[in-house]
């Protein structure tokens, strides 16, 4: 199903997920089968949509500024199951501005894929849990070996595509230290040098609906979410990932990274992203005062379009769905981006506000407008209670 990616807005470059039939790798720590055991793609209704002439919805318009498409976050492109609908997808995507971002473990259909999309190069995120295939045997039984995985993406590296390793979900059981080191240096001799990494993310609701059979091949990285050392173990990765000379993507680190300039500077307009806004402040080179005003520059400027203009309905509330029940509800009307940045900056009980990253603290100051004044000094902040500054 072509869907807006509304749950990845500020982290995730591409405006839309196209996904297929639920996907039968089997993944352990799958949240999108735990959440819903059944999906259907809707290739039919994607195509339609590609090549709709009429534009009355706001996804229309995303579509046709260009926007990127992710395939697919909630099912592995290259499964035996998918792969056929996803060669079909791609014999129209040719036909469309918008730029490709491949999510997969890899499998059939993949070179048929590429080939289809010749010139329109995708972005290509390859998901490298482990390297150890007998772990990936019992984590991820359905999916090619990592090393099989790791092959693909160094070949694909020569060949000229910006080639992203995902260590997601990363648990210490399943990548320690050693095993993370060993393919940092292979793909640094390999020249591929960016690494997507989150933890295992089993929130107390996820748990209570896991099943046995998933518990036990999760094992003790299941303790670690429960104690909270995956957290931990992750931040200990970035720090290391950095220092090795990759480029790295985490949500909310607090660190510079070039990781979205890249994938912009391949499949041209992207959906902005905190980072962008992260990178602003660190080139300030200076601590202090950060306000709505600079944040919506950041994230708007420039980009026109769906940015700039207001939208009837409910499409673009639709961002903070997912990211908070409570600012949804309590935002009835939401026409513009930059009102729902305004939310996004002064409301900080969702998930995609800044005032949840580390790197931001409250002040006692409003400007004009009566939106939070931000403080920003290049220092994390990683307590559980963040002071507000007194300026
Ligand atoms: S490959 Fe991805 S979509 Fe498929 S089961 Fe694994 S995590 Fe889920």
């Amino acid at each position: 199903m072509l869907e807006r990616f509304i749950g990845a807005y500020l982290f995730q470059p591409a405006a839309f997920d196209y996904s297929s039939d639920t996907c039968r790798n089997g993944c352990a720590y799958c949240f999108a089968n735990i959440n819903q055991a059944e999906r259907s793609g809707n290739l039919q209704g994607a195509i339609k949509k590609f090549y709709k002439q009429e534009i009355t919805t706001y996804d229309d318009l995303l579509l046709r500024d260009g926007y990127p498409i992710c395939i697919s976050n909630r099912s592995d492109p290259f499964t035996p199951r998918n792969w056929r609908d996803t060669v079909a997808l791609c014999q129209h995507l040719v036909n469309i501005p918008n730029g490709v971002y491949l999510q997969t473990k890899c499998g059939p259909g993949m070179d048929e894929a590429l080939d289809i999309l010749g010139d329109k190069r995708p972005v290509v995120y390859i998901t490298v849990t482990t390297i150890r295939d007998d772990i990936a045997a019992v984590i991820e039984p359905g999916a090619p070996p990592p090393s099989e995985r790791l092959r693909i993406a160094k070949d694909l590296h020569r060949r000229g595509y910006l080639v992203l390793i995902a260590v997601n979900p990363c648990a210490e059981q399943w990548m320690p230290p050693g095993d993370l080191e060993a393919p940092c240096d292979d793909l640094k001799a390999s020249d591929i040098r960016h690494i997507v990494i989150e933890m295992l993310d089993m929130s107390k609701q996820r748990l209570k609906v896991l099943t046995q059979s998933r518990i036990a091949r999760m094992g003790a990285a299941l303790d670690d979410c429960r104690t909270g050392r995956v957290q931990m173990y992750v931040r200990e990765c970035v720090q290391y990932l950095i220092k090795s000379g990759m480029i790295v993507c985490k949500k909310g680190m607090p660190f510079r990274s070039s990781f979205f300039d890249d994938i912009k500077s391949r499949l041209g307009k992207t959906m902005p992203t905190h980072q962008d806004f992260v990178n602003y402040c660190f080139d300030r080179k200076k601590s202090g005062p950060v306000t709505f005003d600079e944040f919506d520059q950041v994230i708007r400027g420039g980009r026109g379009g769906v940015f700039d203009v207001s939208i009837k309905g409910s499409a673009i509330r639709d961002y903070l769905l997912r990211a908070g029940f409570i600012s949804w509800k309590a935002n009835q009307r939401v026409p513009t981006h930059r009102d729902l940045l305004r939310i996004v900056w002064n409301d900080p009980r969702h998930r995609i506000s800044i005032q949840k990253h580390c790197l931001f603290r409250l002040t006692d100051q409003k400007d004009p407008e009566g939106n939070a004044v931000l403080w920003f000094d290049g220092k994390a902040d990683l307590g559980q209670k963040k002071e507000v500054i007194r300026l």
